[in-house]
């Protein structure tokens, strides 16, 4: 059986409701957060939570952070997994008007989801590159994702498991991922800014990286050089570190072969996991 919390309120999944009038469904004006808990503990939960927060904020919405946590902890408790995927959902609750702005009397609807969750060094994989045809808030995880799902449909329509995307001429992230790339001993992330969501993940490599004394920067990556680097990878919560061997359009990435520093990388985080708190 599959468990869900709606509302603070443990129940079946095939038994949850929520109004067609929830402001999520009709405008999607709400934030999500999506956390992997592996061997009984969710990783990297405080950040997960600064986060969640940062999102709520930045829509203008108040609901008790702490609340949430402790219904995660009470669903993952009655779904028994040992390895799960947890999605937090808050929207801005339901109203009887369907007005643009933000109702005077709401309250948020919560829901939270788990499910069994297998966590494996991933394959490696293509990638497209298109233009990021997103708005331009995308720090914030809005659960209005239509741009990331028409990206993401893209590549799965052309035997690829991500899109890479770019603004103007620079990479920003990738669909429902972060992108960094190797050239030479040296590895390059784009900067955070707006235009990208503050990975988990991301976050946690710069850091491994630099405990390896492997050398990292945060800096532009030109659309037109990915063709040029020898390694690519992609990060999240659910997928670690991907690589990236074939882009379309571009063709193969480097060698068409995992590098040392990839390797050393995604070793260093399985490990880094263990004992993230
Ligand atoms: N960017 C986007 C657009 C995403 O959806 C995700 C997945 N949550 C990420 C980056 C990676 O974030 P994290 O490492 O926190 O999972």
């Amino acid at each position: 059986m599959n468990w869900c919390c709606l509302n603070g309120e443990l129940m079946p999944l095939h038994k949850a409701r929520i109004s067609p009038m929830d402001r999520g469904f009709l405008f999607g004006d709400g934030v999500y957060e999506v956390m992997a808990q592996i061997d009984g503990r969710i990783r990297a939960k405080s950040l997960h939570a600064q986060r969640l927060q940062l999102s709520l904020d930045s829509i203008g919405l108040d609901t008790s952070i702490e609340h949430v946590f402790a219904d995660v902890d009470r669903l993952i408790k009655k779904a028994g997994f040992s390895n799960a995927k947890i999605y937090i959902q808050v929207t801005r609750g339901t109203s009887s008007v369907r007005n643009h702005s933000f109702p005077s009397i709401v309250s948020p609807t919560i829901f939270l989801t788990v499910s069994d969750f297998e966590a494996v060094s991933q394959m490696t994989s293509k990638a497209i590159v298109r233009p990021d045809i997103r708005w331009r808030k995308n720090y914030i995880k809005s659960t209005a994702l239509l741009g990331n799902v028409l990206l993401m449909q893209e590549a799965r329509d052309s035997d690829a498991q991500e899109a890479i995307l770019y603004r103007e001429e620079y990479v920003t992230e990738a669909s429902t991922s972060n992108v960094f790339v190797i050239r030479g001993q040296k590895v390059v992330t784009p900067p955070l800014s707006d235009l990208i969501l503050p990975g988990i993940t991301r976050h946690i490599v710069i850091e491994i990286a630099h405990n390896l004394g492997i050398s990292i920067v945060e800096d532009n990556i030109r659309v037109d050089c990915l063709q040029e680097v020898d390694g690519i990878f992609l990060t999240s919560s659910t997928r670690g570190l991907m690589p990236i061997v074939e882009l379309n359009p571009g063709g193969s990435v480097g060698n068409g072969k995992l590098t040392s520093i990839f390797l050393a990388l995604q070793d260093a985080y399985d490990e880094k996991l263990r004992c993230y708190d």
